[in-house]
């Protein structure tokens, strides 16, 4: 079973917190974005109640996990780990749990005002945010943990003092159905820059960049698929979960995700065409860098995930249909199929926001390769003000997966990936996974159920609960592979062996296409 209760749930349900999507914003726009702590307890007392009332009989239960929002953090206060442990079943948790924390609000994943930290943090990593990318996954980013307590400690020094524990939202969570500190998952803490991703240890230059006393504060690490602890009594007498059931590590929604879409085998890529999209590939190998985030697989105990973000998704698609295709996704496909493969060799960036991956302003850029015959040694391109509307369409397509092709495969992708799985709301449309198929030359399948972090998080307490019974880590592969691939995703095979061709030619269309890109971060890029 799983549940979900979600920032647009909280809203309807938790007024009282006037909160907007689950979420307040600093009225002073100065980037400062949290969310109240005790509104989560809140709506897990409420979930609780809701349960309670329906047929599910909680002493069936033998594992619970759950997925967190990613670098959310809370803060303990000193003397809590005393109420955690002695919960009075008789009384909801809020009420319990009202002075438990040092700060009532959690700076969460939207939270962007921690740049001078995350300066600070880099530089004090020799080789800056290279190196500190290097060992952590991915360099200083404003949402991560890491910068927010930073921020905390350098401008609220009492308050830090006054702190515990520091849990992730994840391990907050687990920490209330153990009723003690759960410790951090390998997954969810890549996500802090504080992690030394290859030693699954916290980086000792990390924490003394970050705050004092840190390490103690923040407690263990432990793998994703770990035992965090028996529920709590406070389940078993108020709500009558068997005392034996395990809680499974909680993780952050995105390695979640991953679990939830099966990712699991090196050369695995899920594409993501949300409203941004994102791209996760699972490798063995990383080779983290100044673009995209590693983090420990959260089912793999070898295995590595790697997330690259682009701001411009579906919105810029959109923007595309818009202006050239009548605002109509029927008419965009028709364009699209009346072009062929490779565009002729025009190639357009589209960037209707500041772009995340490559790092640049608005913008459209357009170049046609001239004489383009497919094969592009000695080739020259000319920037054109605007392609034909069919070009259009199919530059934004094009543009979007060749770049994606090209990051992934700097991360160190298979050419081509064992598989891709895509998800999202565009995911919806056949012609986009036909060109997704023919310029990374692999199977593209589509998911049945969209909610994947819950998903994940369901898999990953039965995988925690098997690895339990068995004594140590058990792949997840052995549990149920063969099933879930026929029961869950659908196959939408696009590319058979006769278009190799035509995937080789996108290689050399994207080595141009990241030669062009190149060019324009070093004249616009933002850093
Ligand atoms: P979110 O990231 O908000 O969860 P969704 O995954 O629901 O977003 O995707 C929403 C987006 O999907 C919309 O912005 C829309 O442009 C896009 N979309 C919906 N249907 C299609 C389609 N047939 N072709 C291309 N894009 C589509």
């Amino acid at each position: 079973m799983t549940l979900i209760f979600s920032d647009s749930t909280v809203q309807p349900n938790l007024p009282h917190y006037k909160t907007q999507d689950g979420v307040y914003r600093d009225p002073s726009n100065n980037g400062r974005i949290v969310s109240p702590t005790l509104m989560w307890i809140e709506a897990l007392d409420l979930m609780f109640q809701k349960l309670s009332k329906s047929n599910l009989d909680f002493s069936k239960i033998s594992a619970v996990s759950g997925s967190g929002q990613q670098h959310g953090s809370v803060y303990w206060k000193i003397g809590s780990s005393k109420i955690l442990s002695s919960l009075d079943h008789k009384k909801p948790l809020l009420e319990q749990l009202e002075n438990a924390f040092s700060i009532k609000e959690s700076p969460i994943w939207m939270d962007c005002s921690t740049t001078a930290e995350c300066r600070a943090i880099e530089n004090a990593f020799g080789g800056g945010a290279l190196e500190l990318a290097k060992v952590t996954g991915s360099r200083a980013y404003e949402r991560f943990t890491g910068p927010q307590i930073k921020k905390i400690f350098d401008h609220q020094p009492d308050i830090y003092n006054n702190t515990e524990r520091i849990s992730l939202v994840s391990s907050f969570m687990a920490s209330l159905f153990i009723g003690a500190y759960a410790a951090i998952d390998h997954s969810d803490g890549a996500g802090m820059n504080l992690m030394d991703i290859k030693a699954k240890a916290w980086s000792k230059v990390a924490l003394e960049a970050t705050a004092p006393d840190l390490e103690s504060k923040l407690g263990n690490l432990a793998p994703a698929y770990g035992v965090a602890g028996k529920i709590a009594s406070y389940f078993v007498e108020r709500y009558h979960f068997n005392k034996d059931c395990l809680v499974i590590q909680w993780s952050g929604d995105n390695p979640n995700s991953v679990a939830g879409l099966t990712l699991n085998i090196p050369g695995d890529l899920a594409i993501s065409l949300g409203t941004s999209d994102t791209v996760f590939m699972i490798t063995k190998d990383p080779n983290p860098g100044l673009e995209g985030h590693v983090f420990p697989s959260p089912v793999d105990a070898e295995g590595y995930m790697v997330m690259l973000c682009y701001k411009n998704g579906s919105l810029t698609r959109e923007d595309v249909r818009n202006s050239y295709a009548e605002k109509s996704w029927d008419v965009f496909n028709k364009l699209l199929q009346q072009t062929q493969p490779l565009n002729g060799g025009k190639l357009g960036f589209y960037y209707k926001d500041h772009e995340i991956l490559p790092p640049l302003p608005v913008g459209y850029h357009r170049y046609v390769i001239e004489n383009f015959s497919g094969a592009l040694d000695g080739m020259k391109e000319q920037e054109v003000k605007e392609f034909d509307p069919p070009s259009e369409v199919r530059g934004v397509i094009e543009g979007q997966f060749l770049s994606m092709r090209a990051h992934a495969e700097r991360f160190g992708m298979p050419s081509p990936p064992k598989r891709i799985i895509a998800t999202g709301g565009a995911s919806a449309n056949d012609s986009i996974l036909n060109a997704i198929a023919s310029i990374f030359g692999c199977d593209v399948y589509t998911v049945q159920r969209q909610d994947s972090a819950s998903l994940g998080a369901a898999v990953r307490a039965a995988h925690g609960w098997l690895c339990n019974k068995k004594g140590g880590y058990l792949p997840i592969s052995n549990m149920y592979m063969d099933k879930l691939e026929k029961t869950s995703l659908s196959c939408k095979l696009s590319v058979n062996a006769g278009d190799q061709e035509l995937v080789s030619k996108y290689g050399a269309l994207m080595k141009k296409r990241t030669e062009i890109e190149n060019r324009l971060v070093q004249k616009l890029g933002r850093c």
